[in-house]
């Protein structure tokens, strides 16, 4: 279904929700009920992201208290670095992403961007410098310009075009009876997972954050969709921090730094190269994928 992680102006995605159906509406408290109760500071303000650096000092989470998914996680992503986080399913990554969009809090210790705690800023200032690419973007049952648009509703029709292009999906509206005026989501066009996911791109280089998050954002597609979402996600992470939870190693080797993420902990980092050096947990993972790629046709999915 859909990925937990509460759009930017979760206000804005529920009045749409709320002018679709019953079963729409069904939905929308569904999701109501999954949020998790995090509430601003008494004296939070709003974040100023300068640099785009973040920190996790010490972070340990559990949903219930008797399993850990993240132990004693402390790590820094430098100013405008990519880095990457692999490792088995369940192995805590998107957990990891939750926390820093702080869907939770950690259970103990702290997460830092430019200096500042996130659990004392305001959850709106924060959301608002993070933009997310999550597995499985929804569409609004609206046209596919107000889709992107929702990246930043300000943005002029000039910046909807430019976020089109880069977001390689020119050719796909061109070909759409309306172009982009075409009705999308429940009732309207049903699109794949990857022309959903560069919606979600264009939708990311409108909102321009400095920091960035895509959640396994390749997983699911063939690898000709798969090199034009790498395409995308290069052109919108340009200057910025960005991170990425890949399945598929062969899509994140040029990044700065690969965590890799082993029940709840870092258990290597480094860079493509070194980490096949060191032989040891990347270099099994990915020798593994290679022996896959011989034998099957069949992309791998997550
Ligand atoms: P990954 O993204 O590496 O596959 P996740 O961070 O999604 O791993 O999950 C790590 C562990 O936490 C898994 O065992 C998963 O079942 C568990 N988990 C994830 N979300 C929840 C939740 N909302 N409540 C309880 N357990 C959860
Ligand atoms: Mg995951």
């Amino acid at each position: 279904m859909m990925q937990i992680f509460m759009p930017l102006n979760f206000l804005g995605f529920v009045y749409r929700e709320m002018k679709g159906s019953m079963a729409n509406i069904e939905k929308m408290f569904s999701l109501l009920r999954q949020a998790p109760k995090i509430t601003d500071a008494k004296d939070a303000k709003p974040i100023t992201v300068t640099k785009g650096e973040i920190k996790f000092n010490r972070v340990s989470f559990h949903y219930k208290s008797n399993r850990p998914i993240l132990k004693n996680i402390s790590l820094t992503i430098k100013p405008g670095q990519k880095v990457a986080f692999v490792g088995s399913s369940g192995a805590g990554k998107s957990t990891l992403m939750k926390l820093l969009y702080r869907f939770y809090d950690p259970t103990e210790g702290t997460i830092e961007i430019d200096g500042a705690p996130i659990d004392q800023v305001t959850q709106q200032s924060l959301r608002q410098h993070i933009g997310i690419v999550p597995q499985d973007t929804v569409l609004f049952n609206s046209t596919i310009g107000d889709n992107i648009r929702y990246g930043n509703v300000k943005a002029t029709e000039q910046d909807i075009q430019n976020a089109i292009q880069h977001a390689y999906l020119q050719d796909f509206i061109d070909q759409l009876p309306d172009g982009v005026d075409t009705l999308v989501g429940e009732r309207g066009l049903k699109l794949s997972g990857g022309e959903k996911q560069r919606v979600a791109i264009a939708r990311t280089i409108l909102k321009k954050p400095p920091i960035l998050l895509f959640d396994e954002a390749t997983s699911s597609l063939d690898s000709h969709s798969e090199q034009y979402i790498l395409k995308a996600i290069n052109e919108v992470s340009k200057n910025h921090t960005s991170v990425m939870i890949a399945h598929r190693l062969s899509t994140i080797v040029d990044a700065d730094v690969i965590f890799v993420l082993h029940q709840g902990e870092i258990v290597e980092q480094g860079n493509h190269q070194q980490l096949l050096d060191k032989d040891e947990h990347y270099a099994n993972l990915w020798l593994v994928q290679q022996k896959q790629r011989q034998h099957s046709k069949i992309p791998d999915k997550a």
